[in-house]
């Protein structure tokens, strides 16, 4: 039952974090929230019903997951015209980011509803603050696409991108996606970050070959954040490259004393391509400064 108490206003929706692994990382009005609300929209009751046995909190839980949102939304958004109180949770962390919520959010707003945030950790930004990486600018990218054009344009985004970035990756993924994002970003800092707030909690730094290589035959398990870099170099003025084939791209460097091998990274990084396709259109060149090869 829901016990009113001073932290909930009728017909308000509450966006309401909850611990992405340790419990304790319940925020006091979470709590309080989660008591005193009419009803618990969920995106796995189960889930949701063990958060509130561990608190104790008795209260009415629907399921909100992202087969039914719209269709629930609809329901939802009557319940809060007739003034009722709604909290809405996810599985772990704040609703909406890689998890459902988006669209009730959107029609709620719509519908001149009072939405308020209760917030509490999310993967992203604790990831994010124990990178070690740029933390004035930043961008979430999510999960990476599985494949096909979708997944390489994300990867040509994130490689231009200079800003640091944020993906969220599953464990079954995780040395494959590595390995394809090596193409595109090269030497550039990453954090690996895993289990955040649990047991296992772990942080991996480097370039993707050294921690690839920390990594070795171990089978990474558990919930896993990828930090990136920024790209630094930047992608030179787009103009230039746009009348600048790759081919004279490399010699310009090695004109200016560059190995090819150096010249080859420094155009993929500024290009913003795969390494592997600069090296396809300098074959032609068969001189190399008499540096490495
Ligand atoms: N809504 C959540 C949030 O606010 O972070 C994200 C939900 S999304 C479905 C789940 C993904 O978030 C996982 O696959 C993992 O990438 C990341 N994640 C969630 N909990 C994590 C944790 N404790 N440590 C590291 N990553 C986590």
């Amino acid at each position: 039952m829901a016990a009113d108490n001073e932290y909930v206003q009728k017909g308000t929706l509450y966006v309401c974090g909850t611990p992405i692994g340790n419990l304790e990382d319940m925020t006091f009005r979470a709590i309080k929230v989660l008591e005193g609300v009419d009803l618990i929209a969920a995106e796995d009751t189960r889930r949701t019903i063990k958060l509130l046995n561990y608190f104790r909190i008795n209260n009415r839980i629907e399921s909100y997951h992202e087969h039914n949102e719209s269709k629930k939304a609809k329901g939802l958004i009557k319940l809060l015209k007739e003034g009722k109180a709604i909290a809405l949770v996810s599985d772990a962390g704040m609703p909406g980011i890689s998890d459902p919520g988006q669209i009730l959010i959107r029609h709620a707003i719509e519908e001149g509803i009072e939405v308020v945030p209760v917030p509490g950790p999310t993967a992203a930004v604790s990831a994010l603050v124990v990178s070690g990486l740029d933390t004035g600018k930043f961008v979430f990218e999510g999960f990476l696409a599985r494949k096909g054009r979708e997944r390489k344009e994300q990867l040509e985004r994130i490689a231009a991108e200079p800003r640091t970035i944020i993906i969220y990756e599953s464990p079954y993924r995780l040395k494959e996606s590595l390995k394809e994002l090596q193409a595109y970003i090269n030497n550039r800092k990453i954090a690996l970050v895993r289990e955040l707030t649990k047991i296992h909690e772990e942080k991996l730094y480097g370039d993707i070959s050294s921690v690839l290589s920390e990594i070795g035959d171990r089978e990474i398990r558990g919930e896993i954040v990828i930090v990136i870099e920024g790209n630094k170099t930047g992608p030179a003025d787009n103009n230039i490259l746009d009348e600048m084939d790759i081919l004279t791209h490399v010699k310009l460097y090695m004109d200016q004393g560059k190995s090819k091998k150096e010249a080859i990274k420094k155009v993929a990084e500024e290009r913003a391509i795969p390494k592997s396709r600069v090296y396809k259109e300098a074959i032609a060149i068969d001189v190399d400064n008499g540096k490495d090869i």
